[in-house]
């Protein structure tokens, strides 16, 4: 069999890659690539409207903080009127986004909705983040770390933006996802390898389908009677676990293993 070796270098920016749960990540915080990607990452997360790949190279700008920095008629020159005065107003209503869009929004490795969703329930706004509320939250020690040394590097940004930094609370007291994995795994050697990353990122891993299972993972692909009745009941049935991890980050330079 063959064996297929990951990528040890990033493809855009050529920095040593590093491990994160399975996941590949460029670490170099000036990779062209991953600025980029963040930016369309951070824009898609927030809501703003129009700003894909090619508004932000019209734009010319890297950094999520320079959009904050645009004037109007900067954009407009840049974008024509139209597009420009629409473009300026979509970023100017996301000053209003709160926490539990913006953390997602900010590409940290293992950090996505589930993690926020989780914080949001022990922090009043993202200057609450610390040691003690990472376990309160019950985060995994390594999404926790990631989380504490973003934060760390990432102060002045942070500073800078216009958002109020707070979660919006709401009244469910649970949106967690629960996980069920049916049948063989080809993404992971072993059910008990693949809990451990899901437990990482939040999600509750079930070994039965009960009534409490949002999603059921089924990567053989056999169309078995537990994954039928999951269908019936309205569980998400996904065929890759990956497309369950990549929703968690924004990076690029990730490369399943
Ligand atoms: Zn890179």
């Amino acid at each position: 069999m063959a064996v297929i070796m990951p990528p040890s270098e990033c493809p855009s920016c050529k920095s040593p890659l590093v491990f994160v749960n399975h996941i590949l990540y460029c670490k170099n915080t000036a990779c062209g690539e991953k600025l980029q990607k963040k930016l369309e990452n951070f824009a898609q997360k927030v809501k703003i409207k129009g700003l894909g790949p090619s508004t932000i190279k019209k734009l010319d700008i890297q950094y999520v903080e320079d959009l904050y920095y645009l004037e109007k008629e900067e954009v407009v020159e840049k974008l024509g009127e139209k597009l420009g005065t629409k473009l300026f107003e979509e970023i100017k209503k996301s000053h209003d986004a709160p926490a539990n869009l913006l953390l997602p929004a900010f590409s940290i490795p293992l950090v996505g909705a589930t993690a926020t969703a989780k914080l949001a329930t022990v922090c009043n706004d993202i200057w609450d983040i610390d040691t003690d509320s990472c376990t309160k939250a019950g985060l995994g020690p390594k999404t926790a770390q990631e989380l504490l040394d973003w934060k760390d590097e990432n102060i002045f940004f942070l500073a800078a933006l216009p958002h109020s930094m707070k979660f919006e609370k709401t009244n469910k007291t649970s949106n967690q996802e629960v996980v069920c994995i049916t049948g063989k795994l080809s993404s992971y050697k072993t059910k008990a390898e693949a809990t451990t990353v899901l437990n990482e990122l939040g999600y509750e891993v079930k070994s039965s389908v009960t009534k409490d299972v949002t999603i059921l993972v089924n990567e053989s692909g056999i169309e078995s009677a537990k994954v039928k009745k999951a269908r019936e009941s309205g569980v998400t049935i996904i065929t890759n676990l990956s497309d369950l991890l990549e929703t968690n980050n924004g990076d690029t330079s990730q490369v399943d293993r």
